[in-house]
């Protein structure tokens, strides 16, 4: 990958260890000094703060290098279940959100992928203004470095279900992949990461062959082209076939499960006989009588946005759709919702920022 130079200077967090090292030895420092600055680099930790590399060094750094990592903007905390949302702000004024929610078995954070996007979901609040640009994986990483700075709290897994779709960050999500696995960084573990996406078929089969052990979430929210095409514009270019049989190939490569997201909407998707629909499609596109690999709908409750008109379908429908598919043999869980009281979900607190920017000025 080439580096990545923001006002003249080389982003160094968003390079893995052997491109640190190279760029070292290029300054004439010996590459062991690599070693010493990412570890540090990955706990927030910058020249000016390092005791063990010399003065010159850091002098030197500041001029030829940086750190974006994002600044904490806004910070609200749940107070029924702790969970906390952050507005991070970008080098260059952008602003994208973060979850971190807090769990018996540790803390997760959930991230963003890009500054808005294009995919124009209707009922997502992040697509609405399209995508302002990709993230780089400085600003991937940095927003989970920045968390666990201000948490003051061990982040152990990552949700990529924010802002933006990480399958159309392609290359910058990988390197981000690389750099949150590394035993010298974050060491994150891949199980404990999951990767969301509304559906780009050949960007999904390129991650297989990549055979990180990561758990992929495919963004379903109908079980046919015709309902899925009137909410998810993305249907029209990767039908729901030819998604499904890239969610086939994508377990048989890795033997990751992989699991389903399914967005209840009052009236568009959650009817019974969608469920049957949905649990008929599934069962016949994944599994076979020799294979049987595991299915997971994980359903959500459409979280009402002011502009998409859209309402959440009420819990009996909600009920009813999960006992369907579950009849089918689908396991079926209703997604708990965390931080309600601070708008938790994505999208919304980035927009609410942006329109008091422009009355402000
Ligand atoms: N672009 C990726 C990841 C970001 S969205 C994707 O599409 O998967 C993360 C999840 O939230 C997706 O399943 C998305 O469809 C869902 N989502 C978006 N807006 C929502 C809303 N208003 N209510 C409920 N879920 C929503």
């Amino acid at each position: 990958m080439t580096r990545i130079s923001l006002n003249g200077k080389t982003d160094l967090l968003s390079l893995n260890r052997d491109e640190l090292k190279s760029f070292m030895v290029e300054l004439g420092e010996p590459a062991y000094r690599a070693e010493q600055i990412f570890t540090q680099f990955h706990r927030g930790i910058f020249p000016d703060e390092m005791t063990n590399i010399p003065k010159k060094l850091k002098e030197t750094l500041l001029q030829c290098a940086c750190y974006p990592l994002p600044t904490v903007e806004k910070k609200l905390t749940s107070a029924l279940d702790g969970t906390v949302k952050y507005l991070m702000g970008l080098y260059d004024g952008n602003c994208v959100e973060s979850v971190v929610m807090k769990y018996n078995h540790g803390n997760t954070i959930c991230i963003s992928s890009q500054v808005g996007c294009r995919m124009g979901c209707r009922f997502c609040a992040s697509t609405i203004g399209g995508r302002v640009r990709d993230l780089l994986p400085s600003e991937l990483l940095g927003q989970i470095i920045v968390a666990e700075r201000d948490t003051g709290e061990r982040i152990g897994g990552v949700v990529m279900m924010g802002i933006g779709e990480p399958l159309d960050n392609f290359d910058n999500v990988i390197k981000f992949l690389e750099l949150v696995g590394d035993e010298k960084g974050l060491n994150i573990g891949y199980r404990h990461i999951s990767l969301s996406t509304c559906g780009l078929v050949p960007r999904i089969r390129e991650l297989a062959e990549l055979n990180f052990p990561i758990t992929l979430s495919i963004s379903l929210h109908a079980p046919d082209d015709e309902t899925r095409s009137k909410i998810m514009p993305v249907n029209n270019s990767y039908g729901v076939d030819e998604l499904l049989s890239a969610c086939k190939a994508y377990f048989a490569k890795t033997n990751r499960r992989i699991s389903f997201e399914y967005t209840l909407i009052a009236g568009e998707n959650d009817s019974p006989e969608n469920a049957q629909k949905l649990a008929k499609v599934l069962n016949s596109a994944l599994r076979s009588r020799t294979e049987t690999m595991p299915i997971h709908v994980n359903l959500i409750p459409v979280n009402p946005v002011k502009e998409t008109g859209f309402e959440s379908s009420g819990k009996a429908s909600v009920q009813k759709f999960a006992a369907v598919l579950e009849k089918h043999g689908i396991r079926a869980t209703v997604r708990r919702k965390l931080g309600s009281d601070i708008n938790a979900s994505c999208g919304q607190l980035r927009r609410e920022s942006a329109k008091e920017k422009n009355e402000n000025n």
